[in-house]
């Protein structure tokens, strides 16, 4: 049968990374810094095409794997405490906290409503008023500009048994944190995140840590194009940032999203599993906003965070192991049963790996 033009085109750049990989020494690592990549890297079998010498390694871009386990138990603490709903996008749902998950909590009786835009949070805080309905604010530079919004929204609209429970990340302290590791050769650019925040603001990894960058969208060929990129720079020993999706990115991003957030929430320091804390890495209210702020609402003392000491989750996502390398995967850890976030989140790393193969 003949090759489609996508099977034509996969083919020509799978062959054009490999006469450029022929030109160094070695293993060169890559990492996808975005989840949606990993699914889209595994899904699209895109390692199998690319040679032994060119690796692609997951990265902390995975909002449900980043966010440490104590958060899920603040949650069930304040429900409890203060007899507050939760509201909730699915992910987070079944990932275990040390008392249990969102999902056991629900089925001991407590209120949890699975949302799918946090628009829909504010209808059902206007249903259940008085009761507070705490949303679970999770998640990077695409979603924090929906959810200051809608913080917005609440404030013009006086809905005052609203509040959100922050645990939002911001990419650039994470990737100036692993831009300096050895063994990290250069990086795919999240396409999402970069719609917001732009191009230019990648730069330091070319000026402080000499590695190049491409921003890149999530279709195989796209990708493919990106590793060849990266890998033609490693290669001339030149690198730079580049933008592969300009026809969603552009060079500035979205400042009128940007100044939303501004507006709405404040750098804060922010615990990544696996990374530890990085200052100004997450997201807290500004003075305007704070009567929204669950924690000041509904203060609670979560026990502290501990994984299960099997699971690789941390390693996993800052590129240091592959799920093939825990002991639990597939076997005590799956999809239905997770032990750790890696497993449980449609963007996980170890989800991939049992979805897709290794390959
Ligand atoms: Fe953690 Fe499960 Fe992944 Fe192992 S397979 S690293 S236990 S999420």
């Amino acid at each position: 049968m003949k090759p489609t033009y996508e099977q034509s085109a996969a083919a020509k750049l799978a062959h054009d990374i490999r006469e450029s990989a022929e030109k160094f020494d070695g293993v060169r690592r890559f990492m996808e810094v975005c989840g949606t990549h990993t699914m889209a890297i595994h899904s699209s079998g895109i390692r199998s095409l690319l040679p032994e010498n060119i690796a692609l390694v997951s990265g902390p871009g995975c909002p449900v794997c980043v966010t440490e386990k104590s958060f899920i138990d603040e949650a069930v603490l304040m429900a409890r405490g203060y007899d507050a709903a939760l509201a909730t996008f699915g992910d987070l749902i079944r990932v275990p906290g040390a008392m249990g998950s969102l999902a056991s909590h629900r089925a001991e009786g407590g209120d949890v409503r699975v949302i799918y835009s946090p628009a829909d949070s504010l209808a059902i805080a206007a249903q259940i008023a008085p009761k507070p309905l705490i949303f679970l604010g999770v998640g990077f530079e695409t979603t924090t500009p929906t959810i200051a919004a809608t913080v917005k929204i609440a404030k013009e609209q006086s809905i005052n048994n609203f509040f959100v429970l922050t645990a939002f990340k911001t990419i650039h302290p994470a990737l100036k944190a692993l831009a300096g590791k050895s063994d990290l050769h250069g990086f795919l650019l999240p396409g999402h995140v970069s719609a917001i925040l732009g191009v230019t603001c990648y730069d330091y990894l070319v000026t402080d840590f000499h590695k190049p960058g491409v921003v890149v969208g999530f279709e195989a060929l796209d990708i493919l194009l990106a590793v060849k990129n990266l890998s033609d720079m490693v290669v001339s020993d030149d690198p730079r940032i580049i933008n592969g999706y300009k026809t969603v990115v552009r060079e500035e991003g979205n400042p009128t999203a940007r100044a939303l957030v501004d507006e709405v929430f404040r750098p804060t320091d922010a615990a990544w599993r696996g990374l530890g804390v990085i200052p100004k890495s997450g997201l807290g209210f500004t003075e305007l906003y704070r009567a929204f702020d669950a924690r000041e609402r509904f203060p609670v003392t979560p026990p502290e965070s501990k994984d299960d000491p099997r699971c690789r989750c941390a390693a996993i996502i800052t590129g240091s192991k592959t799920p093939d390398t825990c002991a639990l995967f597939g076997k005590e850890c799956t999809p239905e049963e997770p032990v750790g976030p890696c497993m449980v989140s449609s963007e996980g790393t170890c989800a991939a790996y049992y979805k897709y193969g290794a390959l």
